[in-house]
């Protein structure tokens, strides 16, 4: 008898590997390896950087403060965490959350090109600068900075699939200033304006 895998099945079978992975430097240091979280049926995916403080210690992305406001940001466009998928870049924290190194990426990419084949997404959120240089890359997109890129969707084909990317800020950068953040919430409104085009508005 053979058994088709739902995707909740597979994407848990990612995370356990994810959750014991030694394959770079970063497992030394973390309390917790952060998969990703979500709806496994969801067609939009959001992807981070890495995992930070909080994120470690629950082993769950966008737990502490930048977390909050990604919270806000969905709920103002009518939905919530366990809507859509979230994700990161790279699944460990890096020590001080310095930025990820290449080989760190390249080490731990496989995984977040595993989900996206699993969940095949139809819009993919990229949020900051290595997840929009590391997606429109794979998408053989040139990137030249998240300013220049940011704000507009990118119809492509990504790992074989006919995927919308659409790079914003990273919600941490509202932290820091209240120009990010409102244009972040902009951002939010044309990318429920994106989702409901597609028939997507609550995926
Ligand atoms: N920043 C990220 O990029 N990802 C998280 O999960 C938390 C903070
Ligand atoms: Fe493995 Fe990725 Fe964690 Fe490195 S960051 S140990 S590749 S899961």
């Amino acid at each position: 008898m053979s058994h088709t895998y739902s995707n909740e099945e597979l994407l848990d079978n990612v995370a356990a590997e994810v959750v014991v992975c030694t394959k770079c430097y970063l497992w030394k240091g973390r309390k917790k390896a952060v998969p990703g979280v979500g709806n496994p049926e969801s067609k939009a995916l959001f992807i981070g950087e890495a995992p930070g403080r909080s994120e470690d210690i629950e082993g769950e992305p966008f737990v502490g403060a930048a977390g909050k406001f990604l919270d806000e940001l969905l709920s103002g466009i009518g939905l919530s965490r366990k809507d859509v998928f979230i994700t990161n870049v790279v699944k460990c924290r890096p020590p001080e959350n310095r930025d990820p190194l290449p080989d760190e990426v390249e080490t731990c990419t496989p995984y977040l090109n595993r989900q996206i084949g699993i969940i095949q997404p139809r819009f993919i959120v990229t949020l900051g600068n290595h997840s929009t240089a590391y997606i429109l890359q794979k998408a053989k997109l040139p990137f030249r900075s998240l300013t220049q890129a940011r704000g507009k969707v990118y119809e492509t084909s990504l790992l074989g699939m006919e995927i919308a990317i659409f790079p914003t800020f990273h919600p941490a950068a509202a932290l820091y200033s209240i120009q990010y953040g409102d244009q972040l919430v902009k951002d939010f409104q044309q990318i429920r304006n994106e989702l409901m085009k597609r028939e997507l508005a609550n995926t």
